[in-house]
């Protein structure tokens, strides 16, 4: 997958809530939303 606002690749994080992306390119938390069609795809 990429980053949605800058094309980068974000790195996957895991917290107590859950998983989330972080970019270090544009140094911000891409929302889950963005990515969880790639993701599901991966799983499926
Ligand atoms: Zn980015």
């Amino acid at each position: 997958m990429s980053c949605p606002f800058c094309g980068g690749q974000p790195l996957r994080h895991i917290r107590a809530k859950g998983l989330y992306w972080y970019c270090l390119n544009c140094r911000q938390i891409v929302p889950k939303e963005f990515v969880e069609e790639e993701t599901s795809k991966i799983v499926n």
